[in-house]
């Protein structure tokens, strides 16, 4: 154990080594250009962060989530925030799935090159425009010719696909009113962008300001061909595997928003020791801005003892239902808290906090995504908690 801290502690050291490069400014520039941080991505790149998690036989570092979490840590406690860790964090989870469900001669082309960075595998394509948070309702459709697969369909808001050479595409290949059960029928693809966008797919972008570096879009797929043996795990059952790796999302992103949180608490602590605006006394005296400072910070160390809690529970292979309960309650409460901790700083700095190029309202932004819709939202997470933990009724849906 005190061998895997001190790893931690030297991915921690080379991660921040790359984003102590890229300092307020840089992130002002993209944020004001709309423009996806490639001179950062490559940078990482190169310093194997992209190989973190794939295991050593593929060229990677062979870590496990714990480390993931902590190269994602590092990231989102800069200036860049949770919209600069956001710009890579697909690639941590998508490798999770490749490695677990990937045929082995897949795993043996695309994982090597995506360790080493040269392909950046970062599109995670599950939403459409009518399914939203009931993804058994996708209806993109894939169908079998030959050794292929052929994808039609509209999938929407998918992140990064203009700096991604591959992704992962959720279709049915049962339509819904055919499969025995509403969670079968959906199977997961690893997806060649480099060959199907511009020519099967085609890419509209959906402008956000939440993170306004990193591109969503709505993609308009035809009749793209996907050779059978880049299908994830088993054939209609891909629906078991984005719940289950949505866990492992959900932890992640626990920690994305522990380690923006701290970081905004720390700015804001460090704006009111110096502000003074009734003399003698720096307005970090008035407990009226120390509380709420106070207060959001206990509540990010609560979110990163149950995002460590949720890490735990998914390395050891821990039973669902506790995966479940941890990753949801961790998204839950480590990403609200970071939602309050960024307001709480802004508050605190007052209109400095809004400009700009104070960094602190482009964690809130972020913050504001990730608290919201970001992979699963708190009415989803209180409707999971409630049925499967409390054992109440459903309220929705069959
Ligand atoms: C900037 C951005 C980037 C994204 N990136 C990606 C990506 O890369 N890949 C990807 O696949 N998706 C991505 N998404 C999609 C996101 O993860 C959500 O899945 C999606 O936005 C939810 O669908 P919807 O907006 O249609 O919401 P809907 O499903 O229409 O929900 C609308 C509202 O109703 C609530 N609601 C729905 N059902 C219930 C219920 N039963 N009980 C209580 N409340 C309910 C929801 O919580 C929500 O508040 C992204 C979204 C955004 C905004």
């Amino acid at each position: 154990m005190i061998r895997r801290a001190e790893t931690i502690e030297l991915i921690r050291r080379s991660v921040r080594a790359v984003v102590d490069k890229y300092g307020s400014r840089y992130w002002f520039e993209k944020d004001e250009r709309r423009e996806y941080p490639v001179e950062f991505v490559e940078d990482l790149a190169t310093h194997g962060v992209f190989g973190v998690n794939i295991p050593e036989e593929y060229g990677g570092a062979g870590y496990g989530l714990f480390e993931a979490a902590a190269v994602l840590e590092e990231i989102a406690a800069s200036p860049g925030g949770m919209a600069a860790s956001n710009a890579v964090h697909a690639a941590l989870f998508n490798n999770h799935i490749l490695v677990k469900y990937g045929r082995p001669e897949v795993k043996e082309r695309y994982l090597p090159d995506i360790a080493r960075g040269r392909l950046k595998f970062q599109v995670y394509a599950v939403t459409e425009p009518q399914a939203g948070f009931n993804t058994v309702r996708i209806s993109a459709f894939a169908r079998k010719e030959g050794d292929y697969y052929v994808v039609t369909g509209t999938k929407t808001f998918i992140s990064r696909v203009k700096y991604s050479n591959l992704g992962i595409l959720a279709a049915r290949t049962t339509p819904l009113e055919k499969a025995p059960r509403r969670s079968l029928g959906i199977t997961l693809f690893l997806v060649d962008l480099d060959k199907a966008v511009g020519k099967y797919i085609k890419v509209e972008e959906v402008p956000n300001n939440l993170r306004r570096f990193v591109d969503t879009n709505t993609l308009y797929i035809e009749e793209l061909p996907v050779p059978e043996d880049h299908v994830l795990g088993e054939v209609d059952r891909g629906f078991y595997i984005l719940m289950e790796e949505s866990n492992t999302e959900r932890a992640l992103m626990s920690a994305q928003c522990v380690a923006s949180g701290r970081w905004v608490i720390r700015k804001a602590v460090e704006y009111a020791k110096q502000r003074v605006v009734f003399p003698p006394d720096p307005i970090a005296k008035y407990q009226g801005i120390q509380f709420p400072l106070a207060d959001a910070w206990m509540r990010l160390e609560a979110g990163d003892l149950l995002k460590q809690r949720a890490l735990e529970a998914i390395e050891r292979g821990e039973d669902r239902k506790v995966i479940g309960y941890y990753a949801n309650t961790a998204k839950y409460i480590a990403c609200e808290a970071c939602y309050q901790a960024a307001r709480t700083a802004m508050w605190t700095m007052g209109g400095y906090g809004y400009s700009a190029e104070m960094d602190v309202e482009r964690h809130w932004r972020a913050a504001e995504l990730s608290a919201g819709v970001g992979q699963i939202s708190p009415h989803m997470i209180l409707n999971y908690v409630a049925t499967q933990v409390l054992g109440m009724p459903r309220s929705y849906g069959e």
